[in-house]
C-alpha cells in the first residue's frame, strides 16, 4: 500500500519536469492533473506557464489528456482556446478515470506519465495502474481544513521522498 503512494518523480512543478528524461524512458503519453498542478482552482483559462509546459509536450509530441476531478463545465471553459482531450468528475483515485483517460487518447500504461499534485488520488490511483507517476507541489497550499489535514499526511509521505 505504501509503495503505491510514492511517486517516480517529484518536482516543485510542472515547468521543472524533464521532458527529455520522460522520453528517454519510453513515454509518449502524459495525463496531467488540472487544478493545483497546471493552474490553481481559480485560473479560469491557461496561465502563461500552463501554456509554455503545453506548449513544451506538444513540441516534444507526447499526446495529452487533462484528468480532472473538477465539474465538466470547469475543464471545458478551461480548455477552450487550448484544445485537448480531457476526462472531468474523474474520480480519481478509480483506476477506471485513469483508463478513461488513456482510452482518449490511446495510451498503453507502459508508455504513460501521470502529473498530479496529490499523493492519495492522483498518485495512488496512477501507481494502481501502473502509470509512471510525477508528483508536483501544489499551487495552492490550502483551500479548506479537510485540504490542511490532507496535506498534513502528504507532508508524511513526502518526507520519505527525494526531489528531482
Ligand atoms: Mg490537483
Amino acid at each position: 500500500m505504501f509503495k503505491k503512494l510514492i511517486p517516480d518523480f517529484y518536482y516543485d512543478n510542472v515547468s521543472c519536469v524533464d521532458l527529455e528524461k520522460l522520453k528517454s524512458n519510453g513515454i509518449e503519453y502524459v495525463i496531467c492533473d488540472l487544478d493545483n498542478t497546471l493552474d490553481s482552482h481559480n485560473q479560469k483559462t491557461p496561465s502563461d506557464s500552463a501554456l509554455e509546459f503545453l506548449g513544451r509536450l506538444k513540441d516534444a509530441d507526447f499526446n495529452v489528456c487533462i484528468i480532472s476531478n473538477g465539474k465538466h463545465e470547469r475543464v471545458k471553459a478551461y480548455l477552450e482556446n487550448y484544445p485537448l482531450k480531457y476526462i472531468a468528475k474523474a474520480g480519481k483515485p478509480l483506476k477506471k478515470s485513469y483508463l478513461a483517460a488513456m482510452g482518449e487518447i490511446g495510451a498503453d500504461p507502459k508508455k504513460t506519465a501521470f502529473i498530479g499534485d496529490q499523493i492519495f488520488t492522483d498518485v495512488l490511483g496512477a501507481n494502481r495502474v501502473g502509470l509512471t507517476t510525477i508528483l508536483v507541489e501544489p499551487i495552492e497550499s490550502f483551500e479548506n481544513s479537510f485540504f490542511y489535514i490532507k496535506r498534513a499526511f502528504e507532508k508524511m509521505v513526502k518526507s520519505k521522498i527525494v526531489k528531482e
